[in-house]
C-alpha cells in the first residue's frame, strides 16, 4: 500500500489521487517461456490520467522517478541539444 507523502502530487492537476500499480504482460522477450508474464511498475494521476515513466522494474522506482518528474513552467538543459521548456500542456519545446 502506498504510504501517505510518498509521493509528490501531481506536476499536471496538483492532484493526490495517485495509484501506483503493477502492470502484467505477457513477456515477449526472446528466449521468454510460453505464456510467461512479465511486469513494470508506474504511477498514475486518476484526476487528469496523466502517469510517470513506464518500465520500471521495482515499485520504489516508478515512485522515485515520478517525484522528480519535471513540471510545467520547469527550463532544463540538455547536454546535447539546447535548453528546453515544459509548457502548461506538458510538451516539452525548445528554446535554444
Ligand atoms: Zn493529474
Amino acid at each position: 500500500m502506498q504510504k501517505k507523502g510518498e509521493l509528490n502530487p501531481c506536476p499536471f492537476c496538483g492532484g493526490l489521487d495517485l495509484i501506483v500499480h503493477e502492470l502484467i504482460y505477457p513477456d515477449d522477450a526472446e528466449g521468454a517461456a510460453v505464456g510467461a508474464l512479465a511486469a513494470h511498475w508506474e504511477v498514475m494521476c486518476r484526476y487528469c490520467g496523466c502517469k510517470g515513466p513506464e518500465g520500471n522494474p521495482r515499485r520504489e522506482v516508478a515512485i522515485e522517478l515520478w517525484n522528480k518528474r519535471r513540471k510545467p513552467g520547469d527550463i532544463y538543459r540538455t547536454r546535447h541539444a539546447g535548453l528546453w521548456e515544459v509548457t502548461k500542456t506538458g510538451k516539452h519545446k525548445r528554446l535554444v
